[in-house]
């Protein structure tokens, strides 16, 4: 039983198949486990940043399950939210994530699909419902990674009802100490992982499965019974480059279909070191609680403290449309972009200048073992993430994040989920003693 990449979903259907079977080999193209899940360590400084995932959406129960067998445990993050107001200032506004949930969530009872674009413009046409369209735009594109003209505003509403939204955690000490634990869980169990190895081709027939790789330079091939797919959406998207797949005979007309209504979104995370937390000190401690501050007009929208943890990183975040308009900039000029946007908020870029120590990101959009960040559904796809999750010919599985039907999709649980019930069906076909 072969298992194409080690980040959550990988590991999570490493694991209970190598506690099924009697051979799992997990073939990852990194030098590293854990994917979209990267944790950065800054010099001196004791907790790590997520350069990767980092909240924890909703009830999260595979996760929780798993920090607790890490020995770490998830902290709600909870804290003020500041938003910037049409004359700049700085304004406490807590409600705006669960006006966004509201307004999109109508979309629910549409008769029709269609963009969430057209369904903001509506919103955004109407005095009323004005200022709820600007924080569901901050949600379709900060949350969702999304560009509107292209996502189901129905997809969303569904998602929305999953509960996704309705909490938010973070691991203490970020994500790595889990995704180490569920990498020695997979070795403990006697799943064997491949590291440095990209999977260029996989050829199938029923009952059948090679792939072709390249390890360190060298082709190798690897013949199994079955394969678990796991790889991002953005990676199946692809042709010819790097991390691209191909598919020997090509994956059904369904499958392809699926793939052509679920997109990649696109954001860009930059993390900043600062001396010391100077925003909590600004204005007799105004912001000593803040947890994020958006501001629409900028380049970065969102930024975020690490609250309830005191720390003297923030996060800046550009997600969707924001996040391509980056694309084509330097390491240089995103930091340099991030770093104003932060100043920007308090009228005080020398201030925010003087105390910036390191900063931390990578370009997710140009890793060609992600190509983005997470997936989204795009208009008509409402059953595109179940036909990608389905099996084909009870020899390639699917599993991974975009592979989640029920509202988790673009998650780290989510991805555990659907690397669960991916180790699940390869068993229901091939019994729990067969490789
Ligand atoms: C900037 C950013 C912020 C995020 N924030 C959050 C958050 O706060 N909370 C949250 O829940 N989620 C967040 N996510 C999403 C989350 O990281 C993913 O949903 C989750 O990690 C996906 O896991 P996965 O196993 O499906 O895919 P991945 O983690 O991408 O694993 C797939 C693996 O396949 C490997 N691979 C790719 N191509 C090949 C190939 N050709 N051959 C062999 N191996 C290959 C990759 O290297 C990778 O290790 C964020 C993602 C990003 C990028």
């Amino acid at each position: 039983m072969v298992v194409v990449g080690a980040g959550a979903a990988g590991l999570a259907a490493a694991r209970r198949l190598a506690a099924l079977s009697r051979r799992v080999v997990v073939v990852e193209a990194r030098n590293r486990v854990g994917g979209r899940v990267l944790s950065h360590c800054f010099p001196g400084l004791r907790e790590p940043a997520d350069l990767g995932a980092e909240f924890i959406h909703g009830p999260g129960a595979e996760t929780v399950t798993l920090l607790r067998e890490s020995g770490s445990i998830a902290v709600e993050t909870g804290g003020d939210a500041w938003i910037c107001a049409a004359d700049g200032e700085l304004q406490r506004d807590d409600r705006d994530f669960d006006e966004a949930a509201r307004a999109l969530g109508a979309a629910h009872s549409l008769g029709h699909d269609e963009s969430a674009e057209r369904f903001l413009q509506r919103l955004e046409s109407d005095e009323r419902t004005g200022r709820a369209a600007r924080s569901a735009r901050f949600f379709v594109e900060g949350f969702e990674a999304a560009d509107p003209t292209r996502a189901s505003v129905k997809s969303i509403a569904d998602e929305l009802r999953s509960g996704v939204d309705a909490r938010s955690a973070r691991p203490l000490g970020g994500y790595w100490p889990m995704f180490e634990h569920l990498r020695d869980a997979c070795l403990a169990a006697g799943a064997e992982l491949r590291m440095s190895t990209i999977v260029r081709k996989v050829s199938w027939r029923p009952g059948d499965v090679e792939l072709e790789t390249i390890e360190r330079g060298r082709s190798q091939r690897i013949v199994a019974r079955a394969a678990v797919m796991t790889v991002p959406i953005g990676v199946l998207h692809q042709h010819g480059d790097e991390g691209a797949i191909s598919f020997e005979p090509d994956l059904p007309s369904i499958k392809r279909d699926a793939l052509a209504h679920i997109e990649m979104g696109q954001a860009v995370k930059v993390v900043l070191r600062f001396r010391k937390p100077f925003w909590e000190e600004i204005n007799r401690g105004r912001y000593r609680d803040a947890a994020f501050f958006r501001c629409w007009a900028q380049p970065f929208a969102g930024y975020w403290t690490q609250f309830p943890t005191r720390s003297t990183l923030i996060t800046a975040w550009a997600g969707g449309p924001k996040a391509l308009a980056l694309a084509g900039a330097s390491q240089a000029e995103v930091v340099e972009l991030a770093l104003n946007g932060f100043g920007a908020l308090f009228g005080d870029q020398k201030l925010v200048c003087g105390e910036i120590e390191d900063t931390a990101m990578h370009d997710w959009h140009g890793d060609p073992f992600a190509r983005g960040a997470y997936s989204y559904v795009t208009v008509g796809g409402g059953h595109a993430r179940m036909q990608l999750a389905a099996p084909v010919a009870n020899t390639l599985f699917f599993a991974g994040e975009a592979t989640s039907t029920d509202g988790q999709g673009g998650t780290v649980n989510g991805a555990l989920q659907t690397g669960e019930r991916a180790a699940m069906e390869v068993a229901a076909v091939l019994g729990a003693r067969e490789s």
